[in-house]
Parts: C-alpha cells; structure tokens; sequence
C-alpha cells in the first residue's frame, strides 16, 4: 500500500490526484471535497504575489486561505489568474469581517469581496470571529442575522460551501438552534502548543470539517526540542512533522508562508507517516497557549 493513503480513517479523507502535490481531501456535509492542505495569507507582510503563484504553479498546491482583513484579495485575484489554473480546479477561502456583520452588510461585504478578488463565487466563506464587535448588541442576535445571509450567499451559488471560524461549543450550539444550516466547516487554532479535542470531537459528531489554523504556532513550535527530536528521526523539518501531526489527525491545514524555499518545504508532508507514539508525544504538547487570538471571553 501506498505510504500516502495510511491516514486514520476517523479522518474519511478522499484521495485525490492534483498535478504535482499529492493532496487527499476531506468531504464537507455537502459532498464538496476540501483539500487537506492549503497555503495561508495573512496581514503585515504575509502576502506575497510571487509565492502565490509559484504556490500554485510549481508546487500543485490548490487550496488559498485568505480574508477581507488581509487585505490582499485583489492581488490574490491576479495570482489566481496569473497562474493559469482553472478556477474549477482551485478552492478559495474568504472570510467575513465582524465589521460587516449584520444581513445586509453580510451580503454586500461577500459580493464586494469576490469583485475585488475578481471570482464569481467562494468555495468556503466564514464568519471570522464569534463577537459581533458591535456595542450593545448580542453576539447572538447578530451572528444568527449574519448567518442568514452566509445561508442565502449559500443558496444563491455566491458560496460554494459557508462556515464559521474560532467558534466555539457554545456559539456553535447557538447557531443550530437559531439557524437552518449547519456550517461546513469551523476553523481554529490548531498546532501541538493548541489543541482544543473536545471542540474537534465535537465538531465530528456534528459534521462541521475541522480546519486548523496557525498550524506552526507561527514559528513558535519550530524550536520545540520534542519537535526537532521527531524531526532528526524522521529525517524532516520541524515544520513538516506538525504539518504532518496536524493531517493525520484528519485535520485541514494552511501554513503560511511567504518564502518559495518554505512553502515547498510545507508542501513535502504526503510521503510519510508518523508512528503513533509519535502522534501521541506531540499531542502531549498541549499547553493551552494561543498565538492568534483567543475566542473564549465571547459570548
Ligand atoms: P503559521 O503557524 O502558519 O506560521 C507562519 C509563520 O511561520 C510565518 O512567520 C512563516 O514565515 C513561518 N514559516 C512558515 N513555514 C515555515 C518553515 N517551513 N520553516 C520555518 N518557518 C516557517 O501561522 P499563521 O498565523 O500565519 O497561520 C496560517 C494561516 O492560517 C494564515 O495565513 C491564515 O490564512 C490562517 N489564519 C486564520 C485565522 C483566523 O482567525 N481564522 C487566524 C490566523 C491565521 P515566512 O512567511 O517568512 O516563511
């Protein structure tokens, strides 16, 4: 058997052929397939239009994650073009800012977000934070309205799948109860330092796809001295064994990088597999800490 097809079945990862990366991906609630790994975008200074396109050109990768309040989805728009790979064969990742919660403005930010990137539809939108960032209004109250709209985007083909992002147990629960569709995906803080199980657990048992961000800690976990252990013995980069930990927990992934050198370097994670006692010293890790930011506090 193929070394690249032994991920845990709990995973229910697909195999799929995508020209140079070998990528499996992992179904959504609604038959859509998300790749298991994906390049990340960020802000202050974590876009770069050359990477992007030697991301998509050189290394096969075929997943982007990006967000309104990264500020690049008008440059991501033109590496898209620029690398020539059909738009069908992509998956593109927006994100609604909490500035623009509320139905009308929901819908509005969206439709703005796919002109300026210059894409006719999202494959995956979120709601990027739980908190509606609004004084005196209930997070509830408006992330239920907000929701509405991600539902009608959703309808209308303008999202191709819609989800929610640092949601927690509490906002999800929430969200069933005031809403129709359960979202697609939920995706969180996720590395060896962060590994919030019960959330993922209960994501599974509801069907939302787990999708981890900040999967290297931002750096953090890079130094870790288990992590550079499991690194000698595999013969790999620190970051390729937790990109590896992250995807044989079944978990969808999106390193950021800007560097050519590196994100070919993240791409490398399909031609081996960690031993269990492996996977369970790294899930030893846990420490609570965020790198990012931390959804608890919010109601
Ligand atoms: P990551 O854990 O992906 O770490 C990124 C950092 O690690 C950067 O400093 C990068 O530097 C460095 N790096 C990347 N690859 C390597 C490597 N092979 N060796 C050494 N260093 C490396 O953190 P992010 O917070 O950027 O998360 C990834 C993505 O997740 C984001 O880009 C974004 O798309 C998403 N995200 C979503 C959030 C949300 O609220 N929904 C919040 C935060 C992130 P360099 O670029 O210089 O290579």
């Amino acid at each position: 058997m193929d070394d690249r097809n032994q991920l845990p079945s709990t995973a229910q990862v697909n195999m799929s052929d995508t020209s140079v990366l070998y990528c499996p991906t992992v179904p959504l609630s609604n038959g859509l397939q998300i790749p298991i790994f994906g390049l990340g975008t960020s802000h202050f200074g974590g876009y770069s239009h050359d990477a992007i396109v030697y991301a998509l050109t050189e290394c096969g990768v075929r997943h982007i994650d990006t967000a309104k309040r990264y500020g690049c989805e008008e440059k991501l728009g033109q590496a898209l073009r620029e690398s020539g790979i059909p738009r069908m064969d992509l998956w593109v990742t927006d994100k609604l800012w909490p500035g623009d919660y509320g139905y009308e403005a929901a819908k509005k930010a969206c439709i703005d977000s796919c002109s300026q990137m210059g894409v006719k539809y999202f494959d995956l939108f979120l709601m990027h934070w739980p908190g509606s960032m609004r004084p005196g209004c209930s997070n509830r109250e408006v992330r239920a309205e907000t929701w509405r709209a991600l539902e009608e985007l959703y309808e209308e083909g303008v999202c191709r799948a819609i989800g929610v992002s640092n949601f927690l147990v509490h906002h999800l629960e929430q969200l069933k109860e005031d809403c129709g569709v359960v979202p697609h995906v939920n995706q969180v803080e996720y590395h060896p330092f962060q590994q919030p199980n019960k959330l993922k657990e209960y994501c599974q048992q509801e069907g939302i796809v787990f999708e981890g961000y900040s999967p290297l800690a931002k750096g953090q976990v890079l130094s870790n001295p288990t992590v550079l252990q499991i690194a000698e013995k595999y013969r790999r980069t620190p970051a390729q064994i937790c990109i590896r930990w992250s995807i044989q927990n079944g978990v969808v992934t999106i390193p950021k990088s800007v560097k050519e050198k590196r994100i070919k370097e993240n791409c490398q994670v399909f031609g081996f597999q960690l031993e269990e006692l492996d996977m369970a010293t790294l899930g030893s890790l846990h420490d609570e800490r965020h790198v990012t930011w931390d959804p608890t506090d919010v109601e």
